[in-house]
């Protein structure tokens, strides 16, 4: 049977476990419980390259950091730009290179390895699939389904990120958990049963950084109440500490001026080496003073001093050293607990436990600085704190399997059954009863829609339970407006965080030929239990119209959408006349189909070969607009000649014209600038034929009519009656005095509307406004 298994997809290190009976973790192919998160990318000559995930590729983070990654969950769903990642190239020891990627946009993120772009969730996914195939060794079994944890603060595109690396991966996600609900459920206070109620505060204090969330846990449900911490604090710190007195205690030792220039001296190989050792040394040693209290850490021969004779690092810490070096950090610890409470407006003795998991919860510093601020009971350290997510994950995953064991019997009973077919036991009041509770996860995050002058409008408030959806009606800037550009955000910390931008091409604008009110739109923001964001439109007044679009998650299509916004910019700089814009209204919902398909919504994968058609289109699009060889007013216009006078054209005219049209569509479609121009005059010398002088000037007064239709209705009424005596007349086929007469009359007239008409250029609007 396959399996389905919980998994803690850790900055630092990744978890997998499975709950049968028990909870169990699940050993690697290094028959280890705990997976570093570390992955190296090994160039291979003529074949792919190679992937070494875990412990092995911890290994060669010496010999290749350039190539070796580290930390990767701290890039999931951010950009480039994004003051995180800068913060992460400047400050916090990189070492291999990140850029945006060459096919996103300036916002999206590459991570360089072996000479390759790789995303984050491609990394991220070589994790998953290591964790996978080791399950599957360890178990025997096919693991196809897991429990994911994510931190509670990921927003909607950092958890679409790593959806994306399980797709990858070959694994189906059952659930997106945050981690404190993980952590709560392996601790078993979601257990708690009936009225009682209780409320937790969650302290994952990991590798990288320290996470807070306050959980309440009443009548089956367990809700989020409020989340904190520092995403820059964790045991990587704490080894910088040391690793800081480390260094200082051997300069003052061997008498060494400056021991940082001294080891960026080193040759490179050598300086890696030691650095690699340095740190591996003193988290060993970090980590034996939990249980010990005092340690070495030694590194022999492998530095250099001036002269080039190799030298010693033996250094002594004591647990009271330790200790003292870590009070600001505690210090600081503790306020960001305080700042917790007091955010959800919580005193203490609201608050019955502090859970304590993750590696750097293990230290006892750290345990006694709470235990000092809340009180020795409150404060309960999990009994395998690196572990404890994981196994949380298990047991949910566990609970959404398809099948449940009847507590009664011992059977198996589908989920969605209430009672036994075995044993007739009421499972589904048992399941009350133990505690299998539901998980009401909420909004993590404001959302926002961007409307006209940057202003901002709340969708979604945070806190609002999931699943959840929003609907509200806005209206368009603009009567003849075919194309709708929506920006959506959160605000995480006083910051905007983009989610995504969509575009809306409305399709099918002759229903709104008539309309005269400004349509209204009407959009649906959903989001589901795994916080995945997903946005439907619909004109209001007009259901039947075509509206379509995908929300683009700062990928290629990302990068595309602003190559067409810049070109709309442009354009509406430039002020283009109104066949211009006609024509490159027309080109960019073209645009938008092809763009649609460049990034598949469920792995991510870029379809190189559309992308390019949509890059070609785009620079095509700007290339006609600038030069105002526009084909779709050509078409047009060919077009109206044969609906409205074709009784006027021979059938073979009419034939070769609609033959041209066909044409010049395909090559505008297809073919190049050049291709193009050749086909709109071929058209174009049709349309010259003397044959067809009497229709230009029927739909010269017909242009006219169109325009007096809005300002003078009696003019507008006599211009088309003389169409119509026009036509009359040359059906009767020969030219008269009569028709000489009319023209003389009408001709002046018209020209004067046309010449009055406002050639100002025309405005693209894509503005929404409530
Ligand atoms: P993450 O959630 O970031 O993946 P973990 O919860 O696995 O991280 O914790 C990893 C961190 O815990 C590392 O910095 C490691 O050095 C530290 N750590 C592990 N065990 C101990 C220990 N016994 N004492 C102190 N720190 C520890
Ligand atoms: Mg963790």
């Amino acid at each position: 049977m396959k399996k389905t298994i919980g998994i803690d997809l850790g900055t630092t290190n990744s978890v997998a476990a499975i709950k049968k009976v028990h909870t169990e973790v699940i050993k690697n192919s290094e028959g280890e419980q705990i997976t570093p998160s570390c992955v190296t990318v090994r160039k291979k000559a003529m074949r792919a390259p190679e992937f070494i995930v875990g412990r092995n590729a911890l290994e060669w983070l010496q010999q290749e950091p350039e190539n070796t990654i580290t930390a990767v969950k701290r890039l999931m769903g951010r950009n480039f730009n994004d003051s995180e990642v800068q913060e992460l190239i400047a400050g916090h020891g990189l070492r291999y290179k990140i850029t945006s990627h060459s096919k996103g946009s300036t916002n999206s993120l590459a991570i360089h390895a072996a000479g390759k772009e790789f995303t984050p969730d491609e990394i991220s996914s070589k994790i998953l699939e290591k964790i996978k195939n080791d399950a599957e060794a360890t178990l025997g079994d096919e693991v196809d389904t897991a429990v994911i944890t994510v931190p509670a603060y990921f927003n909607d595109k950092q958890k679409h990120r790593t959806r994306t690396a399980a797709a990858l991966a070959g694994l189906k996600v059952s659930r997106l958990l945050p981690e404190p609900t993980a952590a709560a459920i392996s601790f078993g206070v979601d257990t708690v049963s009936g009225d009682e109620g209780c409320t937790v505060l969650v302290f994952d204090f990991g590798g990288g950084t320290l996470d807070l969330s306050i959980l309440t846990i009443s009548g089956g449900q367990i809700i989020e109440m409020g989340k904190g911490g520092d995403m820059w604090l964790g045991g990587e710190d704490i080894d910088s500490l040391i690793i800081d007195h480390v260094l200082a205690e051997t300069a003052r030792e061997e008498e060494i001026d400056d021991i940082h220039s001294l080891i960026e001296n080193q040759e490179l190989s050598r300086k890696n080496r030691f650095l690699a050792e340095l740190k591996s040394s003193v988290e060993k040693s970090k980590i034996a003073l939990s249980d010990r209290t005092e340690t070495f850490i030694e590194i022999f021969g492998l530095l250099l001093d001036e002269d080039g004779d190799a030298f010693d690092i033996e250094v002594e810490l004591k647990r009271e050293q330790f200790d003292a070096m870590l009070a600001p950090m505690l210090a600081s610890m503790v306020r960001l607990v305080r700042d917790v409470i007091s955010g959800v407006h919580f005193t203490d003795d609201l608050i019955d436990n502090i859970l304590l998991v993750g590696g750097s919860s293990r230290i006892p510093a750290v345990i006694k600085a709470l235990q000092d601020e809340f009180g020795e009971k409150k404060v309960l350290l999990h009994d395998r704190p690196m572990l404890a997510i994981a196994e949380g994950a298990a047991i949910l995953s566990h609970r959404l399997g398809d099948v449940v064991e009847c507590p009664g019997c011992g059977g198996e009973v589908a989920r969605e059954k209430d009672i036994c077919p075995h044993c007739g036991f009421d499972v589904d009041a048992h399941m009350v009863d133990k505690g299998l509770i539901d998980i009401v996860h909420t909004v993590a995050h404001d959302y926002y829609i961007t409307l006209e002058n940057d202003e901002r409008f709340l969708l979604v408030e945070k806190n609002t339970p999931l699943p959840c959806s929003s609907t509200e009606v806005f209206q368009l800037i603009n009567v003849e407006q075919e194309l709708v550009h929506m920006k959506f955000h959160n605000v995480v910390n006083d910051k905007e965080e983009s989610i995504g931008d969509l575009w809306l091409g409305i399709d099918d604008t002759d229903v709104l030929d008539e309309v005269e009110k400004i349509p209204q739109l009407e959009i649906t923001l959903s989001i589901d239990e795994n916080n995945l964001v997903s946005v439907e439109a619909s004109l209001l007044e007009y259901p039947s119209v075509g509206i379509s679009g995908t929300l683009s998650r700062g990928k290629a299509d990302e990068k595309l959408f602003l190559s067409l916004e810049q070109s709309i910019n442009d354009a509406n700089k430039k002020g283009y006349d109104e066949f211009v814009v006609i024509d490159l209204l027309r080109r960019t919902r073209s645009i938008l189909h092809t763009i649609r398909g460049v990034v598949d919504s469920v792995t991510g994968e870029v379809d190189e070969s559309l992308y390019k058609q949509a890059e070609a289109k785009i620079t095509k699009a700007v290339i006609i607009a600038e030069s105002g060889e526009t084909t779709y007013t050509k078409i047009y216009y060919a077009e109206a000649m044969i609906d409205s006078y074709g009784m006027l054209i021979s059938p073979a005219l009419k034939t070769r014209i609609s033959k041209r049209i066909e044409t010049l569509r395909n090559v505008d479609d297809d073919g190049s600038y050049d291709q193009t121009i050749k086909e709109q005059q071929k058209l174009a010398d049709i349309l010259n034929e003397p044959d067809l002088d009497w229709v230009h000037l029927l739909m010269t007064i017909e242009k006219a009519v169109e325009i007096c239709h809005k300002t003078d209705k009696i003019k507008a009424a006599q211009f088309g009656s003389a169409i119509d005596k026009l036509i009359h007349l040359l059906m009767k086929g020969e030219e008269s005095v009569a028709m000489e007469e009319l023209l003389q009359k009408t001709m002046p007239e018209v020209n004067k509307v046309l010449d009055a008409q406002d050639r100002a250029g025309m405005e693209i609007h894509t503005d929404l406004r409530k």
